[in-house]
């Protein structure tokens, strides 16, 4: 395979990580296929020693999946990416690989609900300590490290109110502390963040999301060394096997080639919607890192390569009016997924955070007026009119 170390990231995105096959296709091929034959019993016996490198056995080791494991690893500047089945599987194998009992995680308390619930329920089961911190204060990251912290972990933006954490000082607190730094780049994508490059040691996907861009699939990555991905969380798909099919892998790898000039696009569209959701008279506040009033616009800004594709806003009143701007609309998809080439808009207080208890919601910023827009590719000013519909209204 041609490893195009040459190339800028826009080309990897459409052609690292593939080897053709004797076929000439031009288009990546899928191996829908569970098992792999051998030339010989001691090629087999070779094969599962790993003496000799090549497919098993589609738990672990698929063409297709390894096109997309390999053509994210390019995009991530990471040495190894193991493939998973959801983004959910792939946060909960990094943690099984990478923990065991008596260790401590520090998470920012700014995370994807459900990703909350993995570590204060099931972590904590197997004997994972987890303490939450503010996304944004870095005392408390500081403060809260003990001689058993194994990791930490953050998503930034965080979702749904774009909080930027500071991926240097975090990452330089992990070192300092022989701990790992693990980030979840779902709402950045490698097209605006590498956080490998900024210091942390982990970097998760939901592939689901952006890395689709189409909402068809469901799946996640795990990226990092050789040795702690390569070996470790691999050992982990090997064994318990929250694998990725390769139909999937495919839908994913296809999608790649697409993810900078999505990106760019989305941004694009984002911004614009953010500037005017900021001047309409029934918006309260708007949460999105590429403006200039965001809190943390300059670390965003430094980085980041652009804000993103998720815009949240507080409406004037509360959840009935949020409510009554999410029910006017006539073209955007009300779904709690993102990433999604179509406009999706969620209310997170009653869909993606309502299994987090109402006063840690509150505490977390998740108001009943808050609304998460998944900006699309759609015009632009068919977004703002499907907003405006509700909006005027209030
Ligand atoms: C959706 C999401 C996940 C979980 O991914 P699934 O593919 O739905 O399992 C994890 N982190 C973030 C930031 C997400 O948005």
């Amino acid at each position: 395979m041609d490893a195009f170390d040459d190339f800028d990231i826009q080309t990897l995105a459409i052609r690292a990580g593939y080897d053709q096959t004797p076929e000439q296709e031009n288009s990546e091929a899928i191996f829908p296929t569970s098992s792999f034959r051998y030339e010989s019993a001691a090629q087999a016996a070779a094969r599962f020693s790993g003496a000799e490198k090549g497919n098993v056995y589609s738990r672990f080791t698929n063409p297709t999946v390894r096109a997309f494991e390999n053509r994210l690893a390019a995009l991530e500047g990471a040495e190894a990416c193991v493939a998973t089945a959801s983004g959910m599987s792939a946060i909960l194998s990094t943690f099984m690989a990478l923990c065991q009992a008596g260790d401590h995680v520090i998470s920012s308390q700014s995370i994807f609900g459900t990703t909350k619930v993995l570590f204060s329920k099931y972590l904590a089961k197997f004997g994972v300590e987890i303490s939450f911190v503010s996304q944004t204060d870095f005392s408390e990251w500081q403060a809260a490290i003990r001689p058993n912290t194994r990791a930490l972990f953050l998503e930034t933006p965080s979702n749904p109110l774009t909080e930027v954490a500071d991926l240097q000082a975090i990452s330089a607190l992990a070192k300092d502390n022989d701990c790992l730094l693990v980030v979840d780049n779902c709402f950045c994508t490698p097209m605006l963040q590498r956080p490998l490059e900024q210091g942390a040691d982990i970097v998760i996907h939901s592939a689901t999301k952006f890395l689709d861009g189409q909402g068809r699939a469901v799946g996640g990555a795990v990226l990092g060394s050789s040795e702690l991905v390569g070996e470790e969380v691999r050992g982990f798909l090997r064994t318990c096997g929250p694998s990725m099919s390769p139909f999937n892998a495919w839908i994913f790898l296809k999608g790649l080639e697409t993810l900078p000039i999505r990106m760019k696009a989305h941004c694009e569209n984002a911004i614009e919607l953010a500037r005017w959701l900021s001047k309409h008279p029934n918006v309260e506040q708007v949460f999105y890192p590429g403006l200039e009033s965001h809190p943390q616009y300059d670390l965003a800004q430094k980085q980041q390569s652009a804000g993103g594709g998720l815009v949240s806003f507080k409406v004037k009143g509360g959840k009935e009016q949020a409510w009554t701007v999410i029910d006017h609309t006539r073209m955007m998809s009300i779904t709690a997924n993102l990433g999604d080439v179509k406009t999706l808009i969620t209310h997170p207080a009653t869909t993606t955070h309502s299994r987090v208890e109402p006063e840690q919601r509150l505490k977390a910023g998740i108001t009943d007026n808050l609304i998460r827009i998944s900006v699309g590719l759609e015009s632009i000013d068919d977004i703002k009119n499907d907003l405006m519909i509700g909006l005027d209204k209030l």
